[in-house]
């Protein structure tokens, strides 16, 4: 019996150390920026599973399409953080997403803006924690980019926190 036990305690410990093992590592993610605007996608934007994996690294791939979550405070926040005037553009397909104009110092560890380029944005209910929030979906790609929190107080003209993935986002230096 107690062998079994044993045995059991170590394949225990061998599927933890696996399921860790297949997390994504995100300590060396930089956020892509391009010297000018990605050509805008007139119409929606299909691609293969298969293509997706092909044209993502790891990390974009479980955000974008597997509805995955950036760790707070990772090195692209601080990367978000210390840019300046600019626009931010999807990963998936270069739509354009939100501007430098409407980005704020939230504190949640995730790039912030209160407000969006909405032509591009689609709003989903999701209920994945067990309780409603709204997601934010690419409205050309269908990619998941993070969720919309309202009434939080931040001191911002709509009281919204658009809460953004920064693997989601090219970023696009304004020019002098
Ligand atoms: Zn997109």
């Amino acid at each position: 019996m107690r062998v079994f036990t044993w045995a059991m305690a170590i394949l225990g410990f061998c599927l933890l150390a696996f399921a860790q093992s297949k997390k994504a590592d995100y300590s060396e993610v930089k956020m892509k920026v391009l010297e000018k605007a990605p050509e805008q996608p007139q119409k929606e934007v299909t691609k293969s599973e298969e293509e997706w994996k092909k044209e993502l690294s790891e990390q974009e791939y479980q955000v974008l399409r597997k509805d995955g979550t950036e760790p707070p405070n990772s090195p692209i926040y601080k990367q978000f953080k210390a840019q300046g005037e600019g626009a931010y553009f999807c990963v998936g397909c270069g739509a354009e997403l939100f501007s430098s104009d409407t980005k704020f110092d939230s504190g949640s560890g995730w790039p912030s803006f209160y407000d969006s380029n909405k032509e591009n944005i689609k709003l989903d209910e999701d209920y994945h924690l067990g309780y409603k929030r709204v997601e934010i979906r690419c409205q050309k790609c269908d990619s998941h980019l993070g969720h919309v929190f309202e009434g939080e107080g931040y001191k911002n003209p709509t009281d919204k926190r658009y809460c953004v993935n920064g693997v989601c986002l090219t970023f696009v230096p304004e020019k002098e």
